[in-house]
């Protein structure tokens, strides 16, 4: 049923291995497959709708493990399927050796999730490097407060999963929601903001502003598109 959640109690007890087949065992496997259970999911795609930013990140980074964290069942069906595809489609090219090589979207995963009731049972403090929120919140305006995905509490969990020094971008069309998450971001202690000059040459941040349906969307329609990234603070001593 739509809307029964299935989430981990603790992030131990995430079993990572329909995600990410090739990087972790299966709970019924007699014993791991070198290199497997040896990495963690380290960027996190907050509702990432159809994937696109996904699929432009994981043959980049074939060696980081990034996960889609979408609400909408069919959407994150959708965003299996095609992940499955292009793995399969991709297993199928001729390879020179046997060795495993980039780009077979083995790093990449969708799951379906209220990542803003459930992301620490998700996630370990500290664990993700990155995470995304790209063109969220369509019907800021006639939110409550409390419904939107970045508020002062959320921030605190946001914080909690990730490790200092790791990035949070946000990117939306919308100026009300981005003077919105800025402001909330540029207030709390953990969140420093990171001037746009710095990023400029960043392919994550190009791609997290050009590669998402949302942002491609935005681009026919020639809308603007606004950009806050901010870096995690050091833990207070
Ligand atoms: N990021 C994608 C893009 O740029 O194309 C999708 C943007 S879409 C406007 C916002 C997405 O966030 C929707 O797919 C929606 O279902 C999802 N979403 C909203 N609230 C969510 C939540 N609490 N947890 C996970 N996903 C959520």
């Amino acid at each position: 049923v739509d809307h029964e959640l299935d989430y981990p109690k603790s992030p131990s007890a995430m079993d990572w291995s329909f995600h990410y087949p090739q990087y972790f065992s299966y709970p019924d496997q007699a014993e791991p497959l070198p290199g497997q259970n040896t990495k963690k999911v380290e960027w996190a795609d907050v509702g990432c709708g159809f994937g696109g930013l996904l699929m432009a990140l994981a043959p980049m980074f074939p060696d980081t493990l990034m996960l889609g964290m979408e609400i909408r069942t069919s959407v994150t069906k959708y965003v299996t399927d095609r992940i499955a595809a292009t793995r399969q489609s991709q297993s199928l090219l001729p390879s020179e050796s046997s060795e495993k090589k980039p780009g077979e979207y083995q790093n990449v995963s969708v799951i379906r999730a209220n990542a803003m009731k459930h992301i620490t049972n998700f996630f370990d403090k500290g664990q993700l490097s990155k995470i995304f929120f790209l063109f969220p919140d369509p019907h800021f305006k006639n939110r409550k407060q409390k419904a939107r995905i970045i508020t002062p509490g959320l921030l605190a969990e946001y914080a909690y999963v990730l490790k200092p020094g790791g990035i949070l971008y946000t990117v939306t069309d919308v100026k009300d929601l981005h003077d919105w998450m800025a402001h909330h971001l540029n207030n709390h202690p953990l969140f420093i903001p990171i001037p746009n000059s710095e990023l400029e040459d960043d392919p994550i941040l190009e791609a997290a502003r050009t590669s998402t349906e949302e942002g491609k969307k935005v681009e026919r329609n020639k809308g603007d598109k606004w950009v806050a990234c901010f870096r995690r603070a050091e833990n207070p001593q």
